[in-house]
């Protein structure tokens, strides 16, 4: 191995991985298609005879991908997770148990609803919620549990759907990371009682800014429809506003994009899941390292981040920032990831001004995974070809061993 690229060595890699977004002819024909047509919104008709509407056939080619009954399309994957909470009949001072490792959104759509997020630790072995973590935290005012598909890995839906019954629990999927995603073959958002998606620019469907709502039942769908649409209902007159609800809409343009992002998410997957299995062999080989487990019953993992740890014995004599800089170095872009929502300034203070009580959360293992040893790769590197993926292991094992 030769010298750190952070003490003037030569790096392992040069070269740019994948770049994102990818785009080709078909979005710009359907972003035509959109600005010929005059309608541009979410509401209002076009002038062109028989011009099909591109947000309905968005909505309706993405329940399918998911197996869910309906989708409504909202601005984005904040908004969608506050509009799931109220459709579900949520109300302010409510209580929604959330998992502590996942971007702030997962707390913040509560909080912005006037509900109080409460952080049940993850598992250690898969940075997914842990269902087990749930039950002491519940109190009367427990009526939701928003579980997290971090990285694109559908958290454990059949122990959770379990819980959820016993105590009468609404269960949303945060599934922003996880578009394409499934357990036992189910298509994540359509398992628990509503499903939330993002489409920023980031996640593995790209629509620049957009979040979609998903659901099996038809009440729920009514009632994020309306809360999408200032309160209208559907069919209703136009100045009919029968609950309260803003205006959450996404726009022609934008479905346009997911549309044609759509015709290349098949085969994007695959070669994530490809590389992915790649690195995972490669990775094991590396003293220092530890995969993250993935549970059987995960059918599909639509690997939006690829995480891993460092193993607890390396991460005692290797500080996680110096690592993750050494390796950046190198040319690699790996990231230090979350850190602990439960601990989070902003949340705790809007809490304390929601509830009028000083509140702490402790969840240990999401705080030392944090702290220590979770660290990932953004869902690009994936796409990039097999000569990409092994240059991140040898960085990687090149690093590892410099401690
Ligand atoms: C991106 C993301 C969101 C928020 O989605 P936006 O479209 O950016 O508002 C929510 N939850 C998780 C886990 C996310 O990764």
């Amino acid at each position: 191995m030769g010298q750190l690229a952070i003490n003037g060595g030569t790096p392992v890699r040069t070269e740019p991985f994948a770049s994102w977004p990818i785009y080709d002819d078909t979005e710009l024909r359907l972003l035509k298609e959109v600005l010929e047509s005059g309608k541009w919104g979410g509401s209002g008709s076009s002038a062109v005879p028989n011009y099909e509407a591109k947000l309905p056939l968005m909505e309706r080619k993405f329940a399918e991908l998911h197996g869910a009954r309906h989708a409504v399309s909202v601005v984005n994957g904040t908004v969608a997770i506050s509009v799931a909470l109220q459709a579900a009949g949520l109300k302010p001072g409510d209580e929604v148990i959330v998992p502590p490792y996942t971007f702030i959104a997962t707390a913040s759509a509560a909080l912005a609803c006037g509900m109080i997020p409460v952080f049940a630790d993850i598992e250690e072995e898969t940075l997914l919620i842990d269902p087990e973590k749930i039950e002491p935290l519940l109190t009367a005012k427990t009526r939701a549990i928003v579980a997290v598909h971090i990285a694109g890995a559908p958290a454990n839906m059949t122990r959770l759907r379990e819980i959820a019954a016993k105590h009468d629990l609404v269960l949303i999927e945060d599934a922003a990371q996880a578009v394409g995603a499934s357990w036992e073959g189910q298509g994540v958002g359509s398992i628990g009682d509503l499903g939330t998606f993002s489409l920023q620019s980031s996640k593995n469907l790209n629509a620049g800014e957009g979040g979609v709502i998903t659901t099996n039942s038809a009440e729920y769908w009514e009632n994020a429809w309306s809360i999408c649409n200032v309160g209208r209902v559907p069919n209703g007159g136009w100045y009919q506003h029968d609950r309260f609800g803003q205006n959450y809409r996404m726009t022609e343009f934008q479905a346009a994009i997911v549309l044609a992002q759509m015709t290349r998410l098949e085969e994007q997957m695959r070669r994530r899941e490809r590389n992915a299995k790649l690195l995972d062999g490669l990775l094991a080989g590396i003293d220092g390292i530890r995969l993250l487990r993935q549970d059987p019953r995960i059918t599909r993992h639509a690997y939006h981040l690829y995480m891993f740890k460092l193993d607890p014995a390396f991460a005692e004599r290797a500080d996680k920032a110096e690592f993750v800089k050494r390796v950046n170095a190198e040319g690699i872009p790996l990231a230090a990831g979350y850190i602990p929502l439960n601990k989070n300034v902003s949340v705790l203070e809007t809490t304390k001004m929601w509830t009028g009580e000083e509140r702490v959360y402790d969840c240990p293992v999401c705080e030392r995974m944090c702290a220590k040893e979770a660290v990932w790769l953004t869902q690009n590197v994936l796409l990039s070809d097999e000569r990409a993926i092994r240059d991140v292991a040898e960085a990687l094992d090149k690093v590892v061993r410099s401690f």
